[in-house]
């Protein structure tokens, strides 16, 4: 069966796709039809945070399988009541509501904050993002995500919108000068944006100007939740406090689950009627995001998870001083990794291949920047895999050039 003519024929081509097709994924491998091996740091874009076929999501999958998949929101939901409560015990004081996705978690985001500027929020409007955000492609997500090829010409729904460097606090002040926004949205690790940490200090001095204001302070941790920087989120690292969390990928364990943890402040602004969806929250994606949940709060997987995490950095440290001419920087959080090449977007994406041929798969994002967003999952010798192939690669691959 040819599947790459048959996927071009009756898909529709918005995606970019790596020729092999996969037959299974076991731990931190996938396995292609002819049986060929990859180490996976890309995990279906943060998504599979436990890797493959996790023993403990398998359980939950069975268990869950076996009794009911939907039931819709007019009976009570067991596994995702659970999963709420765990995410609301290990975060703020709040509620959570439950979608599909990443851009409906930010769109219920949307939604809640413009229901706030009714009552406590009074004369404020509008959001204050980054530059180069990503925060999603519906229409209202895709209002709130600054980067120009996802945007485009676009129709745009009309709350005003506030672009903001990153770091800039002089910027946040000058914008709440002219303007009365009500909410600053930022993701703590710009993720598609290229794998930008924002500092801890920044995160700081912006949760004190929104309170200083009178604006919410939210954080979209759809990639960098569930884990991902080291902490269950990464807003943790800089002991701030956010008024909504977006969560997504990771959450559902493999499957649809995203949302949002509404504080005190935004808790109770949705009254029955106010938002809605079908599907979410699966009672199987909650199941799988229980099971996700299960191993995150272990304290020996977190453990063992920060030995790696600080075993891969200080790996990818050493490659950065033997080849300094090809790895001029090195930058992210935890399991969330980007490495910037001075090469031309033609030959990045030849080291993506040269290193899928080598059995190594990861991402490029921004055209440049190789991405890696491996399974928590990640053993040492994972990262000595990857780093003495990717070591061999570099030295190979073509010399910084001008664009
Ligand atoms: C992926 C992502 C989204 C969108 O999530 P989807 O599930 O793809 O809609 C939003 N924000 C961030 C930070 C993301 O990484």
């Amino acid at each position: 069966m040819d599947w790459r003519s048959l996927d071009e024929q009756y898909i529709v081509s918005t995606y970019k796709r790596l020729p092999i097709a996969i037959a299974k994924g076991e731990g931190n491998y996938l396995y292609d039809t002819n049986g060929k091996s990859y180490l996976d740091l890309f995990t279906g874009l943060a998504v599979n945070v436990l890797g493959h076929s996790h023993p403990r999501v398998l359980r939950a999958l069975h268990e869950q399988g076996d009794l009911f998949l939907h039931i819709s929101n007019v009976f009570l939901n067991q596994p995702a009541i659970r999963l709420a409560q765990r995410l609301v015990e290990n975060t703020i004081a709040g509620k959570v509501f439950f979608t599909n996705s990443g851009a409906e978690a930010t769109e219920s985001a949307i939604k809640l904050i413009h229901k706030w500027t009714k009552t406590d929020g009074a004369g404020r409007e509008g959001i204050v993002v980054l530059r180069n955000s990503f925060h999603g492609r519906t229409l209202g997500a895709v209002r709130l995500t600054r980067q120009a090829h996802v945007y485009q010409d676009f129709p745009q729904p009309a709350f005003p919108v506030y672009e903001l460097d990153a770091e800039d606090t002089e910027g946040l002040r000058a914008i709440c000068r002219e303007a009365k926004p009500a909410a600053v949205l930022m993701e703590p690790v710009l993720g598609s944006g290229g794998v930008v940490p924002l500092t801890e200090s920044f995160l700081r001095e912006v949760e004190t100007i929104c309170r200083e204001e009178g604006m919410l302070f939210a954080m979209d941790e759809i990639q960098t939740g569930m884990g991902r920087t080291g902490k269950l989120f990464a807003y943790q690292h800089a002991g701030v406090t956010p008024d909504l969390i977006l969560f997504a990928k990771g959450v559902g364990g493999g499957l649809p689950l995203g949302g949002v943890i509404a504080g005190t402040k935004l808790m109770n602004q949705f009254k029955p009627g106010d938002h809605g969806t079908t599907f979410a929250p699966s009672p199987l994606s909650a199941a799988l995001g229980n099971a996700v949940m299960d191993e995150l709060l272990d304290p020996d997987f977190s453990s063992s998870v920060a030995e790696v995490i600080e075993y891969l950095w200080s790996g990818l440290e050493d490659l950065r001083s033997r080849l300094p001419e090809q790895l001029q920087a090195l930058r992210g959080k935890g399991m969330m990794v980007g490495i910037p090449l001075s090469v031309t977007p033609e030959e990045a994406s030849r080291l993506q291949s040269n290193l899928l041929e080598e059995g190594i798969l990861v991402d490029v994002t921004q055209k440049t920047i190789v991405r890696l967003l491996p399974p928590l999952t990640l053993t040492k010798e994972d990262v000595d895999h990857f780093l003495a192939v990717f070591a061999r690669q570099l030295k190979t691959s073509s010399p910084a050039q001008e664009a």
